[in-house]
């Protein structure tokens, strides 16, 4: 007797991509990323529904240097692929650092992150608003480690500042989204992250490593599809 296994229908390999429909029938996008392995599903999806897309790399929560570099590299690296804009915004640290005053000890998903994704967001929409996008997004929404609501709430927060912009709230990871987001980073080979970005998420991370019996985090080594080491699991939200 043969058993086949059945082929699934999400996969990045079976997919049939749909034609995404975005707030107004907008046909161009200014997408706030934040990595390459959450910003690879977001920008295939979007560009198979033939909108128009610019990446716009603003993060200054990134700790250290290197490792926003290498974040911001392999993003850049897929756009160059699949021939989107790429803008590089400032690594204004100090001012990411002096909004965050007083959240330190905030868990991931509290405070600081609101603040975080505030920032980042203001920008975003603020560039949007000076180059005439009508749209704003993000791929943080892909990720399961993230609260969607409280990105959605900030995306929109940031748009509602200027009359013509909105934040467009799809959710990404619906479909499979966030099975092939994993795909694809394997089929790059993306860098792969171990922590959210900021030194606080550093920080947490290893303690919670330490707390579990697991080695601290390496950074710059890990690459999706070489090495996959389970690591802790998230809650979904
Ligand atoms: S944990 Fe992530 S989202 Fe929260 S403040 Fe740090 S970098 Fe920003």
């Amino acid at each position: 007797m043969t058993h086949r296994t059945a082929m699934n229908p999400y996969s990045l390999d079976s997919y049939q991509r749909p034609t995404l429909e975005t707030p107004d029938q907008q046909d161009r996008i200014l997408l706030h990323s934040c990595c390459a392995p959450c910003a690879g599903e977001v920008m295939e999806a979007i560009k198979a529904s033939g909108i128009a897309q610019t990446v716009f790399f603003y993060n200054p929560n990134i700790h250290p240097v290197e490792e926003y570099e290498i974040r911001k590299d392999e993003n850049k690296r897929f756009c160059d692929k699949l021939d989107i804009p790429f803008i590089d915004a400032d690594y204004d640290k100090d001012n990411w650092f002096d909004r965050i005053e007083g959240l330190e000890d905030e868990p991931e998903r509290g405070k600081r992150c609101t603040v975080c994704f505030d920032m980042r967001f203001e920008r975003t929409a603020l560039y949007a608003h000076e180059h005439g996008f009508p749209l704003i997004s993000s791929t943080l929404g892909i990720s399961r480690w993230k609260n969607m609501e409280q990105i959605n709430d900030c995306g929109v927060r940031a748009a509602d500042r200027y009359d013509e912009l909105d934040y467009w709230t799809f959710n990404w990871r619906k479909q499979g989204g966030a099975q092939r987001m994993i795909e694809l980073s394997k089929r790059e080979e993306f860098y792969q992250q171990e922590y959210c970005g900021c030194v606080y998420s550093l920080r947490d991370t290893n303690r919670w490593r330490m707390a579990n019996g697991r080695p601290r985090i390496k950074r710059m080594v890990k690459f999706y599809g070489r090495d996959m080491i389970p690591t802790r699991e998230p809650e979904d939200s």
